[in-house]
């Protein structure tokens, strides 16, 4: 491991009462933060060899359980049969079930064939065949028993994947562009600066104790496909004065407040990235607000901050020197940001973007996708942020015969807007935050829209989450669903959502406007997105997205 950028100084006037470390804040302000301070996240590993594993889910440490474990990518999964209208009222350890949510961090989106087959594998094997691509790339696995951790952990160590920080208050997976390398449009392949910071900083104690967690992304793609403008910290790659590099940007995030990333307005060299990458990270772990968990993000310092004071605040005292100014990314090139369909590679080859519903697959479909990538000459998937998956290096004689294969096992490649622009959440199922069932209910609502709107092809995003946070990202969508209980036309008190219209992210980014009075219940979705997309169709003006 490295040794991590440092502040020289402290100075820095700061309201007090933040619990910044920088500002001399050393005790512990919440539990959270004692929990962080008595023991190193990290070091629940071990814990989790030697004793937990082997004395079962009885025997673990509740600070472990539902604290450190997230180190691990390890949560516990919530108890079947709790209605959502208990989920602010009941204790922890009452909605707490006895298995685990296990998310395998997948930094970049990249997976060769063996890697693929060991997770679905691992899926068959511990998780009762549950798989869920998720909107950072990553795959998550349920059902998982602490017995099986250790092997679970042998066989993807085995393969060079790994569960480390994939949750908690550390460095999550790093998101990049599924392309990365193979497009002929793309401005830079961040892949080596991606591998950068994972091989240098994820696992390092200097990183796993910050305020709350820490979401990058890297990526030089043309279409911008890792949603920069939400991420804790994004590089994204630009041209300066004849040179490729990247443009930084710090505290996009959305949630409870939602805010979009601000430019620092510095070039950045390939070979600085990691180093940039340590000092904002610095900053934030020195001086992060820790004193309420709601305020503990990235977003709220810069916001306070402003990117002038972060930027000079990470030249001189963590970088040790200036970064050059440079420009701010190209707008990105027209079309969906989704890589699904069949498009050229800039080596003659081709790349097929299929979509999942949703993101839900299985260890059986995962062993699908490998067979019929092997079968065609491919040996790299890639995983999207639309929880959707890319098959690489297709030979241009190969194409018609994989998208047959995967049509034929409901991947679709050819998917109707329904279909490839609607993400869910995990929801209810195993979400101990959740209110409403979500992935279900945004199946059956891809399936009713495409029976009755099946000749809608603009593009049209829906995402559905099932609490007020925003793993799915409700407030940048078109339709934004956020799952509360509602009441129907009986007085009866039921799952539904608030509905978010007109948000967006790129040229003209936008937070969904919370339309007062406007919620619907599950029930109701379908016929209720269907009037609102109807209403869109005909007072749209010529050439009008649905954002705008
Ligand atoms: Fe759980 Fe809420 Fe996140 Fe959905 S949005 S996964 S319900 S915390």
């Amino acid at each position: 491991m490295s040794t991590p950028a440092r502040p020289a100084n402290r100075h820095h006037k700061r309201p007090r009462g933040e619990g910044q470390w920088a500002l001399g804040y050393r005790e512990p302000l919440n539990k959270n933060e004692e929990n962080k301070k008595a023991d190193d996240g990290l070091n629940v590993r071990q814990r989790i060899i030697d004793i937990y594993s082997k004395g079962g889910f009885d025997s673990i440490d509740p600070a472990d359980l539902r604290g450190r474990m997230r180190w691990y990518g390890l949560y516990t999964q919530r108890k079947p049969g709790i209605d959502g209208g208990k989920t602010a009222i009941l204790e922890p350890e009452e909605l707490d079930d006895r298995y685990f949510m296990l998310r395998v961090r997948i930094d970049g989106g990249q997976l060769d064939l063996k890697q693929l087959r060991v997770i679905a594998d691992i899926s068959n094997d511990y998780a009762r065949g549950t798989a869920d691509i998720t909107d950072r790339q990553n795959i998550q696995l349920h059902w998982i028993e602490i017995e099986s951790v250790p092997d679970i952990w042998n066989r993807l160590e085995a393969v060079g994947l790994s569960t480390t920080e994939a949750c908690g208050d550390t460095p999550r997976v790093v998101m990049g562009c599924p392309l990365a390398g193979i497009d002929a449009a793309e401005v830079i392949d961040g892949t080596a600066q991606i591998a950068d910071i994972t091989s240098r900083y994820v696992g390092d104690k200097a990183f796993s104790n910050l305020p709350r967690k820490f979401k990058s992304a890297v990526s030089g793609c043309s279409a911008h496909c890792t949603v920069h403008e939400i991420n804790d910290i994004a590089f994204v790659g630009v041209t300066h004065e004849g040179e490729q590099g990247f443009d930084v940007w710090v505290g996009g995030g959305l949630s409870t407040n939602p805010m979009f990333a601000k430019r620092l307005g510095a070039f950045v060299r390939p070979e600085q990235v990691h180093e940039v990458w340590a000092g904002v990270c610095g900053i934030f772990r020195d001086y992060g607000y820790r004193r309420l968990r709601h305020r503990a993000r990235i977003k709220f310092l810069i916001n306070d901050w402003g990117a002038e004071k972060f930027r000079e605040i990470l030249e001189t005292e963590y970088l040790g020197y200036r970064l050059a100014d440079g420009p701010a990314p190209e707008e990105p090139r027209g079309g969906r940001r989704d890589h699904v369909g069949v498009f050229p590679q800039k080596d003659g080859n081709f790349y097929v973007g299929f979509a999942p519903r949703v993101g839900r697959v299985d260890g059986d479909t995962l062993h699908r996708i490998a067979d019929i990538a092997e079968r065609h000459g491919s040996g790299r998937v890639r995983t999207t942020v639309e929880q959707k998956m890319v098959i690489l290096d297709v030979a241009p004689d190969q194409v018609d015969s994989i998208v047959a294969e995967l049509e034929a096992v409901d991947l679709r490649v050819n998917p109707s807007t329904f279909r490839r622009q609607t993400m869910a959440c995990t929801g209810i199922e195993y979400c101990k935050l959740a209110i409403v069932e979500t992935k279900a209910t945004a199946v059956k609502l891809i399936d009713e829209l495409e029976t009755r709107l099946p000749g809608f092809t603009e593009p049209l995003t829906i995402n559905v989450n099932g609490c007020p946070n925003s793993c799915a990202r409700i407030q940048v969508a078109d339709i934004g669903l956020k799952g509360q209980l509602v009441v129907n036309d009986k007085g009866e008190q039921v799952e539904g959502f608030q509905v978010h219209l007109g948000g967006s992210i790129g040229v003209n980014p936008n937070f969904g406007r919370k339309v007062r009075g406007l919620k619907a219940t599950a029930e109701e979705l379908p016929g209720y997105v269907e009037r609102v997309v109807r209403n869109f169709d005909k007072q749209k003006n010529e050439g009008e997205t649905f954002s705008e």
